[in-house]
């Protein structure tokens, strides 16, 4: 359960081919992310940061360029690659225990271990009572837990996230974030995190990737060097105000080019 890898985006181009038109989403966008980094995406809505995400999980084809996951180019989705979107992905009718049981079951994991998965992941996030709940009986924040603990069951290398907190309200947000901040400490994944909100990237971040409008180029990488554990207070640092500013300048300028 310690498994972490690098990615590599190297000179990544995506045009989308659609019978009326071709949208370039991504053009020449290189980025590397290290073992055990934890590493947030900003960047203009429609420039391109879904997609990014979806070429590194081998959901979408690339145009050209490369992408490599523990220096293994990504052909197709695997189970190194462990995906949580905004929009709620479980199994509807699975109970929570059987959703996180659901990938290390597709690999033919013994059910002895698989059973140990489950209680280890599910007592992570908190939900350790719910195991037997359908997901309709769970808040937006209970359901982001279980897709948190689905995805780590399988142990992938990178965990994937796609603005996961972004349909949930500040309070439920602000646990999630410490919770999932928890769970990789432990965990020691290399996290790739889309967001729009710059206090969360701030917050969880090692490193911000900043993106420019589509077609989507990283314009700027900024270290974030806050200790750990991090209080909500930093937000208050007169060093998070200032790269607080600097961000939403870069997010600024890109403002006009967003045609969604
Ligand atoms: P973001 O996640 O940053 O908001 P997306 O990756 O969703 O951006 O989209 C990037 C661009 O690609 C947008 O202009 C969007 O309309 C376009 N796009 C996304 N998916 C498709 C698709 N399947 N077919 C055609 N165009 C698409
Ligand atoms: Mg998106």
């Amino acid at each position: 359960m310690t498994s972490s890898a690098d990615i590599t985006v190297d000179k990544v181009t995506l045009r989308y081919e659609t019978a009326k038109t071709t949208v370039l989403a991504l053009d020449g966008l290189s980025l590397s992310v290290k073992p055990n980094e934890f590493a947030v995406i900003v960047g203009p809505s429609g420039c391109g940061k879904s997609s990014l995400l979806y070429l590194i999980a081998g959901l979408e084809g690339i145009t050209s360029g490369r992408i490599s996951v523990g220096g293994k180019t990504v052909e197709a989705p695997g189970a190194d690659r462990g995906m949580v979107f905004q929009s709620y992905t479980l199994f509807p009718w699975l109970t929570v225990a059987q959703n996180v049981e659901y990938g290390p079951k597709r690999r033919n994991v013994p059910e002895a271990a698989r059973k140990e998965l489950v209680e280890h992941y599910l007592s992570e996030v908190g939900l350790a009572e719910f195991r037997d709940h359908y997901p309709s009986q769970l808040s937006g924040g209970m359901k982001q837990r279980v897709a948190i603990a689905r995805a780590l069951a399988n142990d992938p290398a990178v965990l994937l996230m796609d603005e996961p907190f972004g349909a949930l309200d500040s309070q439920t947000r602000h646990t999630m974030q410490r919770l999932l901040l928890r769970v990789w400490d432990h965990s020691h994944k290399t996290v790739l995190f889309v967001t729009h909100d710059i206090d969360e990237a701030i917050l969880l971040a090692d490193r911000v990737f900043v993106m420019s409008g589509r077609p989507g180029q990283i314009r700027k990488v900024l270290n974030v060097d806050f200790a750990r554990p991090r209080s909500s207070e930093i937000v208050l640092d007169p060093a998070f105000i200032s790269m607080k500013r600097e961000i939403m300048g870069l997010l600024k300028s890109d403002e006009g080019d967003d045609d969604h």
